[in-house]
C-alpha cells in the first residue's frame, strides 16, 4: 500500500504575519536594496536580554529555532529566548547536505521523520519564505546480496507505514541517473537500490533563516552571541542559566545543541550516551544540470547530489575518531573521489571547490534523544549525528507540544533518555550510517 500524493494545505499563507511585519518586497524594492548596500532591514530583531523568560532554548540551529516558532505558533507562548554563542544557523544546521527523506528502518522512525517530510511539503507557505524543498527522489544503492535483503526489508517497513517506497532493479536504476555505472564489470556492481520518490533536498539557510523570522515576527527573542556557560538547578528544578552576558531565570531549559549536547547537559549533572565525530563534506564547481536524484551508497561509504545551480555536493559517514575538530582532512579528499569515480566515472575531470566539516552526536542505536530527563524544567533534543537536519520540523513541533502541555507526543515518546536504561533501542543504523 503506497500512500496517495499528499495535497498541499490550502494556499493564502503567503502574505505575512500574524505579527504584522509583512516580508514581502516589490521588484523595485529589491533592486533598490540590492544596489544601495545597508539599506536592508533586519530579518529578525536585536534585542536587550531580559532577566526572565518562561523557555530559554540553548542553541540557534534548526532545532531550537523550530522549537521556539511552534511554541509560539501553536502555543501562544512567546517569552521564549533562543541563545547561541555564535550565530544562528553557524553550527551544523548551516553545515550539512540537506537531504529529506523518512524511508528508515524501524517503524517508529519511519512515522517520525515522515511527519517531518509533510511539514517540510508546507513549510514555504507556513514561513513565507521559499525553502526550496525539492522532492527529487532518493536512491540507496545495493551492492551485495546482504544490503539487497535490508533495502527490501525496509521497503516493507515503509510500505506498512504508507511510505512511497521500493526496490528496483538495474535498469530503472539507469534510468533515473543515467549518469551512474550499472555494468557488471564494476569492483562494486549495483545490484538494486531502494528508491523513495519523496525524498529530496532542501535549502538549509532558507529553512533557518525563515525559522528564525517567523519566531521573531512572533515575539521570541533570539540572542546570538551569547554563549550559556551554566545552567543552575535548586531541588532537582531548573532555575535559570548563567550566560556571559549575564544571569536568566526560567523554569525550563532546551538543550538544542547538536555537536555539544554533552557539554551543556553536563551543566546540570545529566549524562547523555553520546560520542561526537566530526562528519565532512565537500562541493564541486557548478556545471550543467545532470543529476535529479539524490543516490546514496552506504558500501562505499559516499553520497552525491546536484544544487539548482548546479554544484555537486558530496558526503560520506562521520569520522572515525572522536574529536571537536572541525577541520578538513586530505584522506576524506582521496577517498571520497575514488569512491565517487566508481560510481561515476564521467566526473573525473570535475574540481572539487571546497570542503568543511560539523560535529556529529552519536548514539548508540543511531536515533536521538528527546523529552524530558531527571531534572525537571530541563528537556533535550539532542544526538542528532549525522541526520538531524530532516527532523528539525518534526522536533520543533513535538518539543514546542511537550513544553506547552507537559506530556510527551506519542511520536518522541520511543526516544526518550530512559530507554537506554531500560534497554528499548531503536536500532536506526542500517537507515541511517551513511543515508543521512
Ligand atoms: C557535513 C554534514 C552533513 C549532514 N547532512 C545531513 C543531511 O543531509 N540530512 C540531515 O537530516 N542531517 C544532516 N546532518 C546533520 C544535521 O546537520 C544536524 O543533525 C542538525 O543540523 C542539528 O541541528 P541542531 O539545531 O540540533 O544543531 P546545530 O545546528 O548544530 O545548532 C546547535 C547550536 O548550539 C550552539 N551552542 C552550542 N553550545 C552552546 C552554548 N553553550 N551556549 C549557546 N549556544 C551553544 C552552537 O553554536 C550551534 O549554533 C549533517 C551534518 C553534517 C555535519
Amino acid at each position: 500500500m503506497v500512500r496517495a500524493k499528499r495535497e498541499p494545505r490550502s494556499g493564502g499563507k503567503l502574505h505575512g504575519f500574524a505579527g504584522g511585519r509583512s516580508a514581502r518586497y516589490s521588484a523595485f524594492e529589491l533592486v533598490r536594496h540590492g544596489m544601495r548596500h545597508g539599506e536592508w532591514p533586519r530579518v529578525w530583531r536585536e534585542c536587550d536580554l531580559r532577566s526572565t523568560y518562561d523557555v530559554v532554548v540553548v542553541g540557534a540551529g534548526i532545532h531550537g529555532l523550530a522549537t521556539a516558532y511552534y511554541l509560539a505558533t501553536n502555543h501562544g507562548m512567546s517569552r521564549v529566548a533562543v541563545l547561541d554563542r555564535g550565530y544562528v544557523g553557524g553550527g551544523n544546521s548551516g553545515r550539512n547536505t540537506a537531504i529529506v527523506r523518512s524511508n528508515y528502518l524501524t517503524p517508529e522512525g519511519v512515522r517520525f521523520y515522515d511527519r517531518s517530510v509533510e511539514l517540510y511539503e508546507h513549510l514555504s507557505a507556513d514561513l513565507n519564505f521559499n525553502i526550496m524543498f525539492s522532492q527529487r527522489g532518493h536512491l540507496t544503492l545495493a551492492h551485495s546480496d546482504a544490503s539487497l535483503r535490508t533495502m527490501a526489508w525496509r521497503a516493507e517497513v515503509n510500505k506498512l507505514e504508507g511510505i512511497d517506497s521500493s526496490v528496483i532493479g538495474p535498469e530503472e536504476i539507469k534510468r533515473l541517473v543515467p549518469y551512474l555505472d550499472v555494468s557488471d564489470g564494476t569492483r562494486y556492481p549495483v545490484l538494486g537500490a531502494l528508491y523513495h520518490p519523496p525524498g529530496g533536498t532542501v535549502r538549509h539557510d532558507a529553512v533557518n533563516w525563515g525559522y528564525a523570522r517567523g519566531a521573531d515576527a512572533r515575539g521570541v527573542e533570539i540572542h546570538q552571541r551569547t554563549e550559556v556557560l551554566g545552567i543552575d538547578v535548586e531541588g532537582g528544578k531548573v532555575t535559570g542559566v548563567r550566560t556571559d552576558r549575564g544571569r536568566i531565570s526560567a523554569p525550563v531549559v532546551v538543550n538544542c545543541t547538536a555537536g555539544h549536547a554533552t557539554l551543556v547537559s553536563d551543566m546540570v549533572g545529566v549524562r547523555m550516551p553520546v560520542i561526537t565525530h566530526p562528519l565532512q563534506a565537500a562541493v564541486t564547481e557548478p556545471v550543467k544540470v545532470f543529476l535529479d536524484a539524490v543516490v546514496v551508497s552506504g558500501t562505499l561509504h559516499v553520497y552525491v547530489s546536484q544544487t539548482d545551480r548546479g554544484e555537486l555536493v558530496f558526503g560520506a559517514s562521520t569520522d572515525p575518531f572522536a574529536s571537536y575538530s572541525m577541520r578538513g582532512s586530505l584522506e576524506f579528499t582521496e577517498e571520497l573521489a575514488g569512491h565517487v569515480l566508481e560510481l561515476m566515472p564521467a566526473l573525473s575531470r570535475m574540481r572539487l571547490l571546497r570542503q568543511w566539516a560539523g560535529l556529529c552526536d552519536m548514539t548508540p542505536d543511531f536515533s536521538p534523544i528527546m523529552g524530558v530527563t531527571p531534572v525537571e524544567g530541563f528537556l533535550v533534543d539532542v544526538g542528532w549525528g549525522t541526520y538531524g537536519y530532516k527532523a528539525g520540523p518534526v522536533a520543533g513541533e513535538t518539543m514546542a507540544e511537550l513544553i506547552a502541555t507537559g506530556r510527551t507526543p506519542e511520536l518522541i515518546s520511543p526516544f526518550g533518555l530512559d530507554r537506554f536504561g531500560e534497554g528499548r533501542l531503536v536500532g536506526e543504523k542500517g537507515a541511517a550510517s551513511v543515508g543521512h
